[in-house]
């Protein structure tokens, strides 16, 4: 039979990435006795993988001289929410942000770069630690265990018990079918979001066949924990942040990066499809391209524009992963191993090949090559209105690589509010029931707008530390 094993505890934690090991971390440190469980046998969920984090008037930026305020920062999130965020929820994620550095700082983490990646509002939010957001996963986890949190790595937490409208129990099962059954006074969901599961994606995102950037551990299971306990899923649940990459390849890859350089980019007809110069506004790219009809786009170089590449440096990033200017020096590489593939790269002498290895209308292909040279001459496409990077395809051999959209998180999930209490269908808390990170809505409204950088990393720390906060109050008071 398998065993069954009873816990108790002031503050049970869900999810052991971002949100969860600040929260933890913070209830700790408020003398609350915590329990963490995660699915994982490894610590640290999609933030591992992640390079920094959000935060506004920090030590780290004051240090630097960044002249950026809150109250620019919170203007420009408000904003960029299409002014569907909550502005008591944002106000105090951009409010409280900074002591999230100081906490890390205080655990000997340390920060080698404060930078913007958004080209539009230039907001030098993303605070790089060394290590990257490894490293701040290690620190927590390190102090969590200084500190005896007691941690189940491996569990899945299931089902949530409430009685009289408080939260009661939590259920989590490995594997090999082992339950723990706990019963806390207080619980915190932050299991990452959605963006693992393509039924909720296409459901709440209107996304499909777009793949999951992460972990995989991503599932929504907040969401269903939440709404099965009595939570209410808010209305702004379609807030998905998509990138491009290619091949299945990480953000990290050179070859990744060259995808969405603002060359020209083609849809399956062989047409243009948008200003590639919208390249430069990150994680744009991948919602435009998600939305084709066939999900996918190649984008199309000449050689030269290949070797600038390597040796001059990619114009456009990939957030914080590969910074604007760095120079692709693994491009050859790797773009040689898709060559060998044969299924997302491709080479030839002239363009009517390229069009026909990728199976696109050879003419239509070449008039729109045709039109973008005219672009390109008169130095302005009149279909995009695109005036910048408009550089022709003259030397070969020529390129095709495919560009496919991918899911890096999705933000807005369970209804929240301003203290990440979970809310119910009527918009009372249910006591003790918090949610943080990618399982909370409210902070971005529906838009993809967390393109600020570290936005949602910073959110989903910030909201932890806010979240264990208010739950050390309601633990005082039970
Ligand atoms: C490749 C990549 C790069 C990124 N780069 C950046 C970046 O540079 N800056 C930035 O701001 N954001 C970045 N993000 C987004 C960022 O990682 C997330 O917004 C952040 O991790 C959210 O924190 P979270 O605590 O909500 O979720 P996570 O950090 O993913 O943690 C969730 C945890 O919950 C666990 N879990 C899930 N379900 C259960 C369950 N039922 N029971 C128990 N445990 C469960 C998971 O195993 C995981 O450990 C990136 C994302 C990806 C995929």
């Amino acid at each position: 039979m398998a065993e069954r094993e009873t816990l108790r505890c002031q503050l049970a934690v869900i999810g052991g990435g971002a949100a969860g090991l600040m929260a933890a971390l913070e209830a700790a440190r408020r003398g609350l006795d915590v329990i963490v469980v995660d699915r994982r046998d490894e610590l640290g969920g999609n933030v591992a993988q992640a390079a920094g984090h959000a935060a506004f008037e920090s030590a780290e930026q004051r240090a630097r001289r960044v002249p950026l305020t809150k109250d620019a920062g919170y203007q420009a999130l408000l904003e960029m929410s299409d002014w569907k965020a909550s502005p008591s929820l944002l106000s105090r994620f951009v409010e409280r942000s900074s002591e999230v550095v100081d906490r890390l700082l205080a655990l000997g983490v340390h920060y080698d770069k404060v930078i913007a990646i958004d080209p539009v509002h230039q907001l030098a939010t993303s605070h790089l630690p060394v290590g990257r957001m490894r490293a701040v996963v290690e620190a927590l986890s390190a102090e969590l265990e200084r500190l005896g949190v007691r941690i189940y790595r491996g569990y899945r937490a299931e089902e949530l018990e409430v009685a009289a409208g408080a939260i009661s129990a939590v259920r989590a099962r490995n594997d090999g079918g082992a339950e723990l059954f706990i019963q806390p006074a207080a619980a915190l969901i932050a299991t990452g979001g959605y963006a693992s599961n393509p039924q909720l994606l296409r459901r709440y995102a209107g996304l499909f066949s777009v793949a999951s950037a992460g972990i995989g551990s991503d599932t929504g299971d907040g969401l269903t924990l939440a709404t099965t306990a009595g939570g209410h899923a808010s209305s702004l649940i379609g807030a998905v942040l998509v990138a491009a990459t290619t091949n299945g390849r990480p953000l990290t890859d050179h070859v990744s990066c060259t995808a969405v350089q603002p060359t020209l980019w083609v849809d399956q007809s062989g047409r243009r499809f948008c200003n590639e110069a919208m390249a430069l506004a990150l994680y744009r790219v991948g919602d435009i391209v998600a939305r084709l009809g066939q999900g996918y786009a190649w984008s199309i170089f000449d050689q030269r524009q290949i070797d600038k590449l390597t040796h001059s440096g990619a114009r456009r990033g990939m957030g914080s992963a590969v910074l604007p200017g760095t120079k692709l020096t693994k491009l050859r590489e790797q773009l040689q191993e898709d060559l060998d593939q044969g299924e997302t790269a491709f080479r030839a002498d002239s363009l009517e090949e390229l069009a026909g290895l990728i199976g696109v209308d050879v003419s239509s292909f070449i008039d729109e090559v045709s039109q973008y040279h005219d672009a390109c001459a008169e130095g302005m496409d009149r279909r995009f209105f695109k005036t910048q990077n408009l550089e022709p395809l003259l030397h070969p051999p020529f390129y095709a690589i495919r560009m496919e959209p991918v899911a890096l998180c999705t933000t807005g999930a369970i209804e929240v509010d301003e203290f990440l209490r979970v809310l119910d269908h009527f918009g009372n808390p249910i006591g003790g029931l918090y949610a943080a990170g990618n399982d909370a809505a409210g902070a971005w409204g529906k838009a993809a707008t967390t393109t600020i950088g570290g936005a949602p990393a910073g959110f989903a720390l910030t909201s932890g530390l806010l979240a264990a906060e208010h739950a050390a109050g309601w633990c005082q008071r039970r």
